[in-house]
């Protein structure tokens, strides 16, 4: 289609789907949002970085192909103040995979979070967040080298649906009236701010099989079902129960369910079989403190992920470096998970890590993995010649403070084996 503000680029191809396959030109034009405040520094860098890891790993035979969609600030200035313009969902519903830097909310009446909506409209319905350590990185942990999990969270429902009523308004006092008088609920005080929590075994669903076939693709050990079941029996127990009602209908020959492993087969494992398996809520942040090794993909609930992504990622380095995506049936978005950090705004200063390894993601995504190993290995090099930004070198001994560009240079020269 024809756009307005956004240049298609002269070459690259768009990435496709025929029956539910991913269908990956070698050069594909991938969609950016720069972001806001430290957006420009950090995708400059991580882009250095994306394109040097695919020059290297296909020696020209596979390129990408930019194509610089808008959101936020940058957006408000070019589409007279919308920060949110509609081409830019077009261009995802078009080229179907991308990647953003942070993005202000900017404050006062009216406005909804842009990474929110861009969830909302796009149907970004798996919040994927990977959390491992890499080697050097800073860790409160005495093992960090222990956790290696993706969280699969649920993106569009939960108490996140946004259906609240106010405490003092007629819409609160319509409802608490339905619930006491049609519904006898009464367990709950007079003037109380009224929420609704939906969790649907279409939403449950489709989020648990995102989960079950990255863990298939990827040959990864087991998938946790992460749930407050024992509180919330109707909402998140059926969580868990559909859960296992879908790995059992849908995906019989790959899983296989705890109780089954210690009913029929002794507590070991079926060679080959992906263990499903459930957890509460609350006992899941401890056992990834004290046994993180006997979890590898999580599924679960909205509030849930969001509390145990962010504990995660401070447990391997912070925000500075948990990478993160949300993605649909056909759309990709890659994203930082840390927000604009405005006070070091074009200082060249900040961690590139979350951005970065959210490319990784995307470029695992395309199934380019070895560019994405090749960052990986240089990024871990590039730490244990403790050359590292401000954040982490306020953690490390001995460690030397280089500019966001310069820790981008470094990267690409232990890439290159300089
Ligand atoms: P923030 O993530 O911007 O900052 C929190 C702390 O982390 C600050 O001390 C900051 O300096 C530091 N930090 C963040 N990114 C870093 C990096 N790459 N390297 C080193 N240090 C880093 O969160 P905030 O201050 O609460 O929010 C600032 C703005 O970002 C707000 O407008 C908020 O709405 C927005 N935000 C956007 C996203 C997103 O786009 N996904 C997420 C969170 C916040």
């Amino acid at each position: 289609m024809a756009y307005d503000k956004i240049t298609v680029p002269g070459s690259g191809e768009k990435i496709s789907f025929a029956n539910g396959a991913m269908q990956v030109p070698d050069n594909p034009i991938l969609l950016f949002i720069e972001g806001d405040g430290i957006g420009y520094d950090i995708m400059t860098a991580s882009k250095r970085i994306w394109d040097a890891a695919v020059e290297k790993a296909y020696g020209g035979r596979r390129q990408i192909s930019w194509m610089e969609v808008y959101a936020g600030e940058k957006a408000a200035g070019l589409y007279a103040g919308d920060y949110m313009p509609e081409e830019t969902f077009a261009a995802f519903r078009e080229y179907k995979v991308g990647i953003k830097g942070p993005l202000t909310t900017p404050v006062g009446g009216g406005f909804r979070s842009l990474n929110v909506t861009l969830r909302q409209v796009l149907d970004l319905y798996s919040c994927v967040r990977p959390v491992r350590w890499y080697n050097g990185v800073p860790s409160p942990l005495k093992q960090p080298q222990d956790i290696d999990v993706v969280i699969f969270r649920e993106n569009t429902e939960d108490t996140y649906a946004g259906i609240e009523f106010e405490s003092g308004t007629p819409e609160n006092a319509k409802l608490a009236k339905f619930l006491r008088e049609e519904m006898n609920a009464t367990n709950f005080f007079a003037d109380a701010g009224l929420g609704i929590k939906p969790i649907s075994p279409f939403g449950s669903k489709r989020l648990i099989r995102a989960a079950i076939q990255y863990a298939i693709d990827r040959k990864r050990s087991s998938v946790t079902l992460v749930h407050k079941g024992n509180i919330q029996k109707f909402t998140e127990g059926a969580f868990q129960k559909w859960g296992y009602e879908l790995a059992a209908e849908e995906f019989p020959e790959a899983t296989i369910s705890w109780d089954e492993v210690a009913a029929k087969h002794g507590g070991e494992v079926p060679d080959g079989k992906i263990v499903v398996q459930d957890t509460i809520a609350d006992i899941m942040f401890q056992k990834m403190l004290l046994r993180p090794r006997e979890h590898d993909v999580i599924a679960t609930t909205n509030l849930n992920g969001d509390y145990l992504s962010d504990a995660l990622a401070a447990e391997v380095g912070g925000v500075g470096i948990a990478p993160g995506a949300n993605i649909g049936d056909e759309i990709a978005l890659f994203e930082a998970t840390h927000g604009t950090a405005p006070k070091y705004t074009n200082l060249d200063m900040v961690n590139p890590g979350s951005l970065l390894f959210s490319g990784v993601m995307m470029l695992e995504h395309l199934d380019w993995f070895d560019a994405a190993e090749l960052i990986t290995s240089a990024y871990e090099k590039t730490i244990d010649q403790r050359y590292v930004t401000y954040d982490f070198a306020r953690q490390m001994d001995n460690a030397t403070k280089v500019p966001t560009s310069e820790f981008a240079t470094r990267i690409i020269e232990n890439m290159n084996g300089a």
